[in-house]
């Protein structure tokens, strides 16, 4: 059996292992080396020379979110340094079309880039299936997230992958949110998946990390290039720790969203919460699309609290349990009011707190958001 035969729960389990042999270890080793002996003449990006351009135990890595995601992955320092590879992709002059509440600081990158006149930018609400379509017509690239970090929003990856394919348009997505176990955007046409594996895929808020992943040889090829040419290399420890979080993925994912779902509920009950942003719930905008393309809903969620600013600042101020912190992804639930960051795009409302749901007791997390909500 090829270890693609497996389903994507042993994966995470198998794959990047060395192989079955007497004596292997069954770990894969923390590759501590800048340079590896060779004295053949070789090219700038040739692998195995040195630890800018090749490192084991990144392979480890690489083999086990590829695995995941059905293509070549290149891991990065962080999931920015990824997102600088996926715009770099785009060339002078081309046109990019992306969704006005992509992750902050990927907007930033993308006006920055624009402003420099790197490419011109189109920005598109990505839940808008037919704007987007038509924004497509003459771009060279759509970049999107879906589900949205934090709005929770979910595009139309089946039309809008089709609608690609006839436009010649690439499409880049940011999968951070979803994990390759609830999705896998390659499937959809996508050209280009991007992680911010300090998220689920490392899953214990003790690494920054990143990957892109890619099918077509000269996509991959020019990622892996701009890689070793920009030096935004993953450490081998960074790697290490990525790599074995990804090992529980599926597990930590299906407990979380699992507590997601029953918070989504009982907030959605409560008189201090306007709205709730979560795919699961069957009146979420997003439900249908995520139910017919997602394999679960995820265990992030947003809500709006009724008392506006003062009473969100006021539920991040009274929890004990869960942490106030940004970021997500982790074993430990974290809660934010994300207009709090300066950065965070205004179609992001004032009151919205995002909760990422991590593995403590439903109950107890539930119990602890109850008594800080007013009323
Ligand atoms: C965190 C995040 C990023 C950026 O990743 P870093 O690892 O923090 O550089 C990009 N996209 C999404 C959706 C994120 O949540």
């Amino acid at each position: 059996m090829t270890e693609d035969s497996w389903t994507p729960a042993t994966r995470a389990v198998i794959a990047g292992r060395p192989p079955h042999a007497a004596g292997a270890a069954v770990s894969p080793p923390v590759e501590l080396t800048s340079t590896y002996v060779s004295w053949e003449p070789f090219g700038g990006n040739d692998p195995g020379v040195y630890g800018r351009m090749n490192n084991a135990t990144w392979r480890a890595l690489e083999d086990a979110i590829g695995s995941l995601e059905g293509g070549t992955a290149v891991c990065f320092s962080s999931g920015m340094a990824a997102g600088a590879a996926l715009f770099s992709l785009i060339r002078p002059g081309e046109r990019l079309v992306m969704a006005d509440s992509s992750y902050g600081s990927m907007l930033a990158m993308a006006a920055q880039l624009a402003a420099a006149g790197r490419f011109e930018l189109t920005s598109v609400d990505i839940a808008d299936t037919t704007t987007v379509i038509a924004a497509m017509r003459g771009a060279a690239w759509l970049i999107l997230e879906s589900p949205t970090n934090p709005l929770l929003q979910v595009a139309d990856l089946a039309t809008l992958g089709a609608a690609a394919a006839d436009l010649g348009v690439r499409i880049g997505i940011d999968n951070t949110f979803a994990t390759p176990m609830l999705q896998n955007p390659l499937e959809f046409g996508a050209s280009v998946v991007m992680h911010s594996g300090t998220k689920y895929l490392a899953g214990h808020s003790d690494v920054v990390a990143g990957a892109l992943v890619a099918r077509r040889p000269e996509l991959v090829d020019a990622i892996r290039a701009y890689r070793g040419l920009h030096g935004a290399i993953l450490g081998p420890m960074e790697a290490w720790l990525t790599l074995r979080g990804l090992r529980t993925l599926p597990v930590r994912l299906e407990r979380q969203q699992a507590s997601a779902g029953v918070l989504a509920e009982r907030l959605a009950a409560h008189p201090a919460i306007a709205r709730v942003r979560y795919p699961g719930l069957p009146g979420d905008p997003g439900h249908e699309l995520a139910a017919r393309q997602m394999r679960g809903f995820g265990a992030m969620l947003s809500i709006e609290l009724a008392g506006g600013v003062e009473a969100a600042d006021a539920l991040v101020a009274g929890v004990r349990l869960w942490v106030p912190a940004t970021s997500l992804g982790g074993v430990e639930s974290l809660i934010e009011r994300r207009r709090r960051i300066p950065a965070e795009p205004d179609t992001v409302p004032e009151e919205l707190v995002r909760l990422s749901v991590g593995l403590e007791d439903v109950d107890d997390l539930w119990s602890d958001l109850a008594q800080a909500l007013p009323g």
